[in-house]
């Protein structure tokens, strides 16, 4: 099931397209919903198939400009970008909150659009506005949503006891919701969103807002989802390392576009395993040129402002600190490091993703 609220403002087109949903809840939504319950796509399509998709809001904002991805059945992808990049929008459409305004959506191959049920149905979202009910405890909101999906009691119980111990929330099930700090809640979140067994289960920005500790057990907990057979993960992050540790592959997103698409170790493989950085006085256009005449920079090299990028590729940084000195660059802040999304995205787009 999916609840309707949204951290922005409200998609007004999403109000014709959830226009079937007063009906559903008149019939019983958990009829409705049983009726679709174990309902597969064919065999062999894709997870998410996105094609051409485009959503302008009223008022003109482009947020998605038209993109197109597949997601394999298993397989956890990540959609990378900064704040303002289109990913909640691209979620939205997925999960039929947001209208498309052109372009095609299909979940385990049931239209977004024309299907709204059943891709609903085979989908589970967890949106980063909490939705748990919190005077109820744990466990007491994860019957309810059980029974709001139709899940039979027999079979609640047990996938509940396996969820709560596959999130660690043993201890604290039977408490109040109140009484969870904002991982545990966080926790509880997704463990609900698995209670309907999903095929596909959409996450927007699932660590955000939380400490750094509490976010690293987080993501021990969905790195752990992985194996759960068949399942599909899609989750949106404007985090590197969050993107780098889930994900089997990484769409960029840009101003409402992707820019790169694949595997975070090929998107990181044109840099080779070292980059140096410094930050010049003086023209980095000039620091670029002459470590190209020496052969130590490619064309990947790149300036922002004063800071240089350089991959050195098979080069060893000796090879580079030779040419700074024999040019008399006037540098500072000289380092080496391993590559990260984050020099793909700036390479891609000679933007940052702050994180
Ligand atoms: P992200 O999730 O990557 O931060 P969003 O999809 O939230 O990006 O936003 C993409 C763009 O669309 C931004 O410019 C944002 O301001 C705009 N936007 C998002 N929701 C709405 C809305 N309901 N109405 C108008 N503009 C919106």
């Amino acid at each position: 099931m999916h609840v309707f609220n949204r951290k922005e403002r409200p998609d007004p087109d999403a109000a014709a397209l959830g226009a079937d949903l007063p009906s559903i809840e008149r019939r019983g939504r958990s009829a409705v919903l049983r009726s679709i319950d174990g309902l597969v796509g064919p065999a062999g399509v894709p997870a998410v198939a996105v094609a051409a998709l485009r959503k302008t809001y009223p008022g003109g904002v482009e947020a998605v400009k038209g993109i197109d991805f597949e997601v394999r059945a298993g397989e956890v992808f990540g959609l990378l970008g900064p704040n303002g990049a289109g990913k909640s929008t691209t979620i939205g459409m997925l999960t039929t909150t947001v209208v498309p305004t052109s372009g095609t959506a299909r979940l385990a191959g049931y239209d977004v659009t024309s299907q709204p049920l059943l891709a609903r149905g085979v989908s589970s979202v967890v949106f980063q506005d909490a939705v748990v009910d919190r005077p109820l405890s744990g466990r007491a909101n994860l019957e309810l949503h059980a029974r709001l999906w139709g899940v039979g009691a027999g079979t609640a119980a047990g996938r509940i006891g396996e969820l709560v111990d596959a999130v660690g929330l043993t201890e604290l099930i039977d408490r109040p919701v109140a009484s969870y700090s904002g991982g545990q809640r966080r926790r509880l979140e997704i463990a609900r969103a698995l209670v309907s067994d999903p095929r596909v289960l959409f996450l927007d920005e699932p660590t955000v807002g939380l400490d750094p500790r509490i976010r690293h057990e987080l993501l021990d907990v969905i790195a752990g989802l992985r194996t759960r057979q068949e399942m599909t993960i899609v989750l949106t992050t404007h985090y590197l390392d969050e993107a780098q540790r889930l994900c089997d592959r990484v769409a960029i997103i840009h101003q409402g576009t992707i820019v790169g698409l694949d595997s975070p170790a090929a998107l990181l493989a044109g840099f080779g395993r070292e980059i140096l950085e410094f930050r010049v006085s003086g023209s980095a256009d000039a620091a670029i040129a002459a470590l190209r005449d020496r052969g130590v920079a490619g064309s990947d090299a790149f300036a922002v402002g004063a800071r240089v990028t350089v991959p050195l590729h098979e080069h060893p940084p000796t090879d580079a600190l030779a040419v700074i000195d024999g040019e008399q660059l006037r540098v500072s802040e000289i380092a080496t490091r391993s590559p990260t999304l984050d020099d793909v995205y700036l390479h891609l787009t000679g933007e940052r993703i702050a994180a």
